[in-house]
C-alpha cells in the first residue's frame, strides 16, 4: 500500500514539474481565441463546402474525401471506410494520453435544398437534398478548434492525441451504434461533440433525447392478375396497411412519452398486379433501453399478425438504434465557463434583418437572433424534446457532451429548408468561430488540467454504475449504406455544378450571386 502511495505520488510530482514548463493556462487560452480568430477563412470554407456538397446520409463521399484531404495536409494519419461505414473516418494526430475525440454529423436531409441568405423558399436544385438542419456547419467547429489546439501542442510539446471523427447518417441514426461496436472510441478519454444551434450552451445528464430502434419490416406474398384471379394473390401491401391500422389502433394504449412513425419504403408496381412484396419502416421512440425493446418487440407482433391475417410472411431488419443521452456534468460546466469567455457572437445588423425577415416568412415572431448564451441545463424527461441523436451511444461508452453552437435563426422549422437559410451566411460563419473558441479552451482545459479529467471520469463511473449500455442493434448487423443512395445518385449531376469553389470566390454567397441578405 505504502509503495502504491509512493507511485502515486511520484506520479504527480512528474506531471506537475511537467506542467510547470507550459505557459500559464490563460496565457494559451488567450492565444486560442486569437488563433481560433485567425483562422475565421478556413472555419466559412468548411461550413460553406460541405453546404454545397448537401450530400444524405450514408451517400457522403465527397464531404468525407474534403474533409479527409484537409486532415492529411494537416498532418492527421486517417483510417477511412471505418465500421463497415464507406464515407466514416478515423483521423488521429499526436500521441499518449489524453486522447480527446472531436465529433460531429455531415450528413443533410431530402427535400430541404435552399439557396443560403434568402428567407423564402427558393430551392438550389428544386426537391433536391439540402442541409435542413446545418449539419454542414459541425465541422467547421470542431476542425477549427483541434488545429489551433494541434499548433498550441506543437509549439509547446504538450502530450496528447487529437482525434477527430465524422457522424455519418445521424438523420438516420446511422452510424454511431456501430462505431462503438467497432471498438473505435476504445481508447478516447472525452468526446466533445458539436451541434448547430440557434442557442450558445450545453447541457448534462440524461435523458437527453429519446431512444430509438429503426426497424424495416419486409411482407412477402404472392403476385396474380389483380383483376382476372386476385383470390390467387397474396397481398403484401394489404399486410403493410393493416400493420400500420393495428399500430395506429394500439397507438391509444402506449404511453405518450413515446413516439413512433412510419413510411411505406415499397407498396407494389402497379394496381393490376398483386404486390408479392411490401416494406414498410418504423421508428420506435422511448426513454429507456427496456422500454425501446418493448415498443420494438409490440411492433413486431403486429406484424406478424398483420402476416397471419393476410397469408402473407414478414421478414424484418433493424436498421439503426440507439440510446437516449447521458452527457457528462464535469466537462459540460467546464465547456459552459469557457461559453461564457466567448460570448455571442457580434451580431451585423445585416444578420438581424436575415434572421428577422426569415422569421417573418416563416410567421414566427421577428426577434431576430439572439444575443445572450443560454442557460446550463440539467436534461430531464420531456425537457428536450422527442428527437434523437445517435450521439448518445457515445455518451454510454466515454465521458461525452454536446456543445451546441449560435449558428441559425430562432423560429425556423426543423428538418425544412427554412433551417437552411442561415447555414452558409455570415450568421454560420460568426456561430462556428464562436463554437471553435468555445472548444479550443475546453480542450485546453482537458490536456492541462487532469483532475478534470479525472472528475469526469468519476462522473462517468457513477452514470454507468447500475445502467449498462448495450447495443439495441443485433450483432452482425452491418449498416444499411444503401439507404439514399438511389436518391443522392439523381441529383449528383445538378449539385457538382454548384459546388463551392474557394479558390475563386471568397464566400458560397459570392459564388452563388446572392445579395446578404436578400429581402422582399
Ligand atoms: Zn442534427
Amino acid at each position: 500500500m505504502m509503495m502504491r502511495m509512493k507511485t502515486i505520488l511520484c506520479f504527480f510530482l512528474a506531471l506537475t514539474v511537467a506542467w510547470a514548463q507550459f505557459p500559464p493556462l490563460d496565457v494559451l487560452k488567450q492565444a486560442a481565441l486569437e488563433m481560433v480568430e485567425g483562422r475565421r477563412t478556413l472555419t466559412q470554407q468548411i461550413v460553406d463546402s460541405l453546404f454545397s456538397f448537401s450530400e444524405l446520409g450514408y451517400q457522403e463521399h465527397e464531404s468525407s474525401a474534403y474533409l479527409v484531404k484537409l486532415l492529411e495536409k494537416e498532418g492527421f494519419q486517417v483510417t477511412r471506410g471505418v465500421a463497415g461505414l464507406p464515407t466514416a473516418f478515423v483521423a488521429s494526430w499526436g500521441s499518449g494520453k489524453p486522447v480527446i475525440g472531436f465529433m460531429t454529423d455531415i450528413d443533410g436531409l431530402p427535400e430541404t435544398s435552399q439557396k443560403p441568405g434568402v428567407p423564402w423558399h427558393e430551392p438550389l436544385v428544386p426537391n433536391g437534398p439540402g442541409h435542413g438542419e446545418g449539419h454542414n456547419s459541425g465541422q467547421g467547429v470542431n476542425i477549427t478548434a483541434a488545429l489551433v489546439v494541434k499548433a498550441l501542442m506543437q509549439k509547446h510539446k504538450i502530450p496528447g492525441t487529437i482525434r477527430i471523427y465524422p457522424g455519418i447518417a445521424e438523420e438516420l441514426i446511422g452510424s454511431r451504434t456501430y462505431m462503438v461496436n467497432a471498438g473505435l472510441f476504445k481508447d478516447v478519454d472525452v468526446m466533445l461533440s458539436s451541434h448547430v444551434s440557434t442557442d450558445f450552451s450545453t447541457g448534462y445528464g440524461g435523458p437527453s433525447g429519446s431512444g430509438l430502434v429503426s426497424v424495416e419490416y419486409t411482407f412477402h406474398g404472392r403476385s396474380a392478375h389483380g383483376a382476372s384471379a386476385p383470390w390467387v394473390g397474396r397481398s403484401a401491401l394489404d399486410a403493410v396497411e393493416l400493420m400500420n391500422i393495428g399500430w395506429n389502433f394500439r397507438r391509444e394504449h402506449i404511453r405518450p412519452e413515446h413516439r413512433s412513425h412510419y413510411v411505406i419504403v415499397q407498396g407494389g408496381d402497379q394496381p393490376n398486379v398483386v404486390p408479392p412484396v411490401a416494406s414498410v419502416w418504423y421508428y420506435f421512440r422511448e426513454w429507456d433501453y427496456d422500454r425501446i425493446r418493448q415498443l420494438h418487440e409490440l411492433g413486431s407482433k403486429i406484424a406478424r399478425a398483420a402476416a397471419d391475417m393476410t397469408d402473407t410472411t414478414v421478414t424484418e431488419r433493424v436498421l439503426a438504434a440507439t440510446w437516449p443521452g447521458h452527457f457528462n456534468k464535469p466537462i459540460a460546466e467546464a465547456l459552459y465557463e469557457n461559453i461564457k469567455r466567448v460570448g455571442m457572437p457580434a451580431w451585423s445588423e445585416d444578420d438581424q434583418k436575415l434572421a428577422r425577415a426569415a422569421q417573418t416568412e416563416l410567421k414566427a415572431k421577428p426577434t431576430g437572433l439572439k444575443t445572450e448564451i443560454a442557460e446550463l441545463r440539467a436534461a430531464g424527461e420531456g425537457r428536450s424534446g422527442a428527437g434523437s441523436d445517435d450521439i448518445a451511444e457515445v455518451s454510454w461508452n466515454l465521458p461525452t457532451v454536446v456543445l451546441r453552437y449560435p449558428a441559425n435563426i430562432p423560429g425556423m422549422i426543423g428538418h425544412h429548408w427554412s433551417s437552411a437559410i442561415a447555414v452558409a451566411t455570415p450568421i454560420a460563419h460568426k456561430g462556428c468561430t464562436a463554437g471553435a473558441k468555445a472548444y479550443a479552451l475546453t480542450a485546453l482545459d482537458l490536456l492541462l488540467k487532469p483532475e478534470l479529467l479525472e472528475a469526469a471520469r468519476q462522473y462517468f463511473a457513477e452514470q454507468t454504475k447500475e445502467t449498462k449500455w448495450k447495443s439495441l442493434i443485433p450483432e452482425g448487423t452491418a449498416p444499411p449504406v444503401h439507404l439514399n443512395k438511389e436518391k443522392m445518385d439523381r441529383f449528383r449531376p445538378a449539385l457538382q455544378k454548384l459546388r463551392y469553389d474557394p479558390t475563386r470566390y471568397k464566400t458560397y454567397l459570392e459564388q452563388l450571386g446572392i445579395a446578404y441578405p436578400s429581402t422582399r
